[in-house]
């Protein structure tokens, strides 16, 4: 890379599109990465973005754990993901992140090759700390998917069937089908330009939406048996503990859906799903969901975490039965301030 792209100052602006276009076309060597526990829209991002940079004959590859993929494991591409591990030993002259709102949201070995070379950070999380050397931050668009396929119109990057597959699942998990506040009339015309090139709606549809693992089918039911509700079901939660996912060998992608049972119940305005982590007793995950006015980051911001207006998350550094009660604590004195 040219010297005057070396200087890793942490920038508060949100750079243009040209700009980078220009920091892309410049690096020789390009390695990807989405969060941890990767979801549609992290994967199909980092998949479509290496595979449309590798057509262009730039040399990228993207980075993720390939086990526990859930739906969007199916995604042509993930063959080509490295791991962390193997990603650490690699020269890599510019990291890109996609949908990761701050840096501590993307796999340790990926944290460390952020500190040798410049990060360009693309993301669409409101609550973005523009980590990166180089940030193209949109907090409206409704996924890091449709912004990696405006980057390739204006870049006139060719789509292919790969790369068009890859932002579908991106931007239709993110989106809830299209159906989300998100959910733009550009979204609409990003998902009309990726259907001319081959995407195969109802396969997809049916991969995400329609065949569920045996592993997600036992984490459900095993979650749903611990559904509670409060204040009439305007709050409710469910849990699966760290044994719960050590037994039927599932990941947080396989238990994608569950958070939609408390979510779904008549009247609620705050949805909670917790879990377990494999490895940290005194760790405890929280998927958080609201619906209008509130605003779910808000919450999440209390211990740390980030996300959307509606759909956020965070780690609450105690063991599960502790955990549940900070959080339910935060949350009716959170709800006594509201609407
Ligand atoms: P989920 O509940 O599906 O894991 O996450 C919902 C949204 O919040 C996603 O956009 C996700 O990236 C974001 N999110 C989840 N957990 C965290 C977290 O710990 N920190 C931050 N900054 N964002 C999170
Ligand atoms: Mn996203």
């Amino acid at each position: 890379m040219k010297d005057g792209m070396k200087t890793k100052t942490p920038q508060q602006k949100t750079q243009t599109i040209p700009e980078i276009l220009a920091v892309i076309r410049k690096a020789k060597s390009i390695l990807i990465s989405g969060h941890v526990r990767p979801d549609g829209d992290s994967l199909g991002s980092m998949i479509a973005l290496a595979h449309l940079l590798n057509r262009e004959g730039i040399q990228a590859c993207a980075t993720a754990d390939q086990h526990g993929l859930g739906g969007p494991g199916f995604l042509r591409g993930i063959k080509s993901l490295v791991s962390a591990k193997k990603a650490l030993k690699m020269k890599v002259d510019l990291l890109i992140t996609v949908d990761a709102g701050s840096l501590d949201r993307v796999p340790q070995e990926v944290q460390t090759i952020a500190t040798r070379c410049p990060v360009l950070c693309i993301d669409h999380h409101i609550t973005n700390t523009r980590f990166g050397t180089y940030n193209w931050i949109d907090g409206k668009a409704s996924s890091t998917g449709e912004m990696i396929w405006h980057l390739s119109r204006r870049a006139k990057w060719e789509l292919d069937d790969i790369a068009a597959e890859a932002l579908w699942v991106a931007v239709v998990t993110d989106t809830g089908r299209f159906a989300y506040d998100m959910t733009k009339p550009s979204t609409l015309l990003c998902g009309a330009d990726l259907l001319r090139h081959g995407v195969r709606t109802s396969v997809i549809n049916d991969k995400l939406y329609a065949s569920f693992s045996r592993t997600n089918m036992e984490l459900k039911k095993r979650a749903f048996q611990t559904l509670k509700l409060l204040r009439n079901g305007e709050i409710a939660y469910l849990t699966l503990s760290s044994k719960d996912l050590i037994e039927t060998n599932g990941t947080k992608a396989d238990a994608e859906d569950v958070i939609d049972i408390p979510r779904h119940i008549e009247g609620n305005r705050v949805a909670l799903f917790f879990y377990g982590s494999k490895s940290n007793k005194n760790e405890t995950r929280v998927s958080i969901r609201t619906r209008d006015p509130l605003n779910a980051f808000e919450l999440a911001k209390q211990f740390d975490g980030g996300g959307h207006t509606r759909a956020a998350g965070c780690t609450i550094h105690q063991p599960m039965e502790q955990a549940r009660k900070t959080m339910l604590a935060a949350i009716e004195t959170w709800l006594d301030t509201q609407q």
